[in-house]
């Protein structure tokens, strides 16, 4: 009889030493971009993300601290991770996120610091980010008409969205961009407004799949737009699009012929650009994420908490890189103890 010779998985441990410090994964993968959400509470309450209530938000002390964030940032930059981006949660209501950008910022071999916001607070900050030494602001906002932001949002704010991002355009931030995800009957009608927006101002305009991560499964009803589906409707709507340079993780870059800005679409939900994949996640309570699909998380909140050393703390960070599922397919398929909304992982 002949047996199957399945190739054996490779222990972490036993090729990890001979890698250096990089957090790399077995399908060649190298990851150079960590996302941290820094809290979990919010001032809107979107309904693909949590319900009117918020969800059953975790007490502050198992919440990193400031201190311990900026310390996992240090770990990861000597890991070879250059760009940041604080999440949340809303990053914008943490009372120290001025004083986290400016030590992130000043962290050696660190390149770049970025934010991902609902853009509420952000005039009033946003000058003061720009100080502290933040360099690119992704905006959330999913319509531009004041009902269908109070419908999706559950809150006011439209006026104050639109002036953060007035602001952000305002100021020398290298990169601003606005976070739209695009539903089917909510703002599809909206694409072209979107659009416009970036003929006079040098802004991405990121249409992203909506993605099942909230526990109420707003996503079942109907309102996903695939990824090919969105890039079908702005090409029927503007057939002179030409394709653009966009991030690694943006598969369908567009500009139309003589304006600023850029369109993309992200197929956050197809999951078609994994094999691109640089980020590593770390949650609000201090688990590594090394995929967004996956559960299966490692807590250096715990480790740090517990008295280990950095060299410690990083070895856990390489073994979870390494153990990154192949796509965020097998990531799903994995187990783990689910997470009740995108708020506690940041997107
Ligand atoms: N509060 C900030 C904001 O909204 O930008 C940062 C945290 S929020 C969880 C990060 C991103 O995740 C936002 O752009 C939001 O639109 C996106 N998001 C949340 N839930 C989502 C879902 N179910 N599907 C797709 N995107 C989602
Ligand atoms: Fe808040 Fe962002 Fe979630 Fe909306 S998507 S409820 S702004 S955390």
């Amino acid at each position: 009889m002949k047996t199957e010779v399945r190739p054996r998985p490779i222990a972490a441990a036993e090729v990890l030493p001979e890698n250096g410090d990089r957090l790399i994964d077995q399908f060649g993968r190298v990851f150079d971009y960590l996302r941290v959400a820094v809290n979990e509470k919010c001032n809107l309450r979107c309904i693909y993300c949590m319900p009117e209530e918020g969800i059953d938000f975790r007490p502050e002390a198992k919440l990193l601290t400031a201190d311990e964030i900026i310390r996992i940032v240090t770990i990861a930059a000597g890991l070879g991770v250059r760009k940041i981006r604080f999440t949340g949660g809303e990053p914008l209501i943490h009372r120290q996120i001025i004083e986290m950008v400016s030590a992130a910022a000043s962290t050696p071999d660190i390149e770049s610091i970025h934010l991902t916001t609902n853009g509420v607070l952000f005039e009033k900050k946003a000058e003061a980010l720009f100080e502290a030494g933040l360099r690119g602001v992704n905006i959330s906002l999913d319509t531009l008409d004041h009902q269908k932001f109070i419908d999706i949002t559950r809150r006011k704010g439209l006026d104050q969205v639109l002036a953060g991002v007035r602001t952000a355009l305002s100021l020398p931030f290298p990169s601003v961009k606005l976070n739209v995800v695009f539903m089917r009957g909510f703002n599809d009608a909206e694409i072209s407004d979107f659009v416009e927006l970036t003929k006079e101002s040098p802004l991405v305009v990121r249409f992203i799949e909506l993605m099942p991560f909230d526990a109420h499964q707003i996503w079942k009803t109907g309102k996903f737009y695939g990824a090919d589906r969105i890039v079908e409707e702005l090409k029927r709507l503007h057939p002179d699009l030409e394709p653009a340079d966009g991030t690694a993780t943006e598969h369908h870059v567009f500009r139309v012929p003589g304006y600023k800005g850029k369109v993309a679409v992200i197929p956050a939900f197809s999951r078609t650009l994994c094999g691109n994949c640089n980020r590593v996640r770390l949650t609000a309570d201090g688990k590594l994420r090394n995929c967004l699909y996956s559960d299966n998380e490692f807590s250096l909140r715990d480790m740090m908490r517990n008295g280990s050393s950095d060299e410690e703390i990083a070895n856990l960070m390489r073994e979870a890189m390494w153990l990154k599922p192949r796509d965020g397919w097998e990531a799903q398929r994995g187990g783990g103890q689910r997470r009740e909304s995108m708020t506690q992982i940041g997107g």
